[in-house]
C-alpha cells in the first residue's frame, strides 16, 4: 500500500532550500541552507515514493564510501529538504543542541543537521533495504538487528464520515512509513537497476532498469558478450 492510499488527505508542509553547504558548530560539522539561498514550502508526501528512492540510493553510494558525501547530502537536501531530525529524536539530541543548528526552528535559515547523523540514517535505511535483499549483512553493518521502527500520530476525525489522518511531524516520519508500506507490498516497486545498481522506484513488474540508457548499455553488453 502505498501512503496516499492509506491517508487519501495527507499533506505534510515541509520546507527545502535551494542550496545547502557544510558548516561547523561546536566541532560538529552540519548541513545548512547556504547563504543565499531561497525557500520553498512543498508537500513532502506527495512523491513519497520518490523520495524513498532517492534515499536509498543516497544510502548506497554513501555505504560505497564517495569521496562526494557532502554534496551528494547537499543536492539530497536541496531536493527534498532536511530530514527534520531534531524533531524526532529530541533525547539524542540534548548534548548538540545546545545554540546550535539543531536548535534552530525547523524551517529556518538557522537550522541544520549533523552530517554524520544524516549519513548514519541513510545508511542504515539502505542496510535494512540490503538485508530484504540478500538475507545476509555485509560485515560493516551495525551490529543491531536491523528492524526499523517508530511512532505514528493519528487523529480520526468526528462527525458521519470519519477520516483518518495521520499527523506526521517531519520528513523523516514520511520517509520510514513510506519506505516500510513500499517493503511490504505485495509486489516489489523498489528496485536496483541490473546495469549501475541504481536503487530507483518503479511499479511495473517487469522493470529491470533506471533508465533507456542503462537498458541499451546492458543489451549491448550482452550481445557483445553472445557473439564473442
Ligand atoms: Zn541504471
Amino acid at each position: 500500500m502505498e501512503l496516499k492510499a492509506m491517508f487519501p488527505n495527507l499533506n505534510v508542509m515541509w520546507t527545502r532550500w535551494s542550496d545547502y553547504e557544510v558548516t561547523t558548530f561546536d566541532h560538529v560539522e552540519y548541513l545548512v541552507p547556504a547563504e543565499k539561498a531561497t525557500p520553498l514550502a512543498y508537500d513532502c508526501a506527495e512523491q513519497a515514493e520518490q523520495l524513498v528512492a532517492d534515499a536509498l540510493e543516497l544510502g548506497r553510494q554513501l555505504r560505497m564510501g564517495t569521496p562526494d558525501k557532502n554534496r551528494l547530502c547537499a543536492a539530497f537536501a536541496a531536493r527534498h529538504g532536511l530530514l527534520g531530525l531534531a524533531g524526532v529524536n529530541a533525547s539524542i539530541w540534548q548534548g548538540l543542541a545546545g545554540g546550535g543548528p539543531l536548535s534552530a526552528s525547523l524551517d529556518s535559515r538557522q537550522y541544520g543537521e549533523p552530517v554524520d547523523e544524516l549519513n548514519r540514517e541513510f545508511q542504515k535505511l539502505y542496510y535494512h533495504f540490503l538485508y530484504t535483499r540478500e538475507d545476509v549483512l555485509p560485515p560493516e553493518a551495525p551490529a543491531v538487528l536491523l528492524d526499523l521502527d517508530g511512532a505514528l500520530h493519528y487523529r480520526l476525525t468526528g462527525g458521519l464520515v470519519p477520516q483518518l489522518i495521520w499527523e506526521a511531524h517531519s520528513m523523516y516520519e514520511v520517509l520510514r512509513l513510506s519506505y516500510a508500506m513500499l517493503m511490504t507490498q505485495e509486489k516489489p516497486s523498489l528496485k536496483v537497476c541490473k546495469n549501475c545498481g541504481k536503487v530507483y522506484y518503479n511499479t511495473h513488474a517487469k522493470s529491470e532498469f533506471c533508465g533507456t540508457k542503462c537498458r541499451n548499455y546492458y543489451n549491448v553488453k550482452v550481445f557483445r558478450t553472445k557473439s564473442k
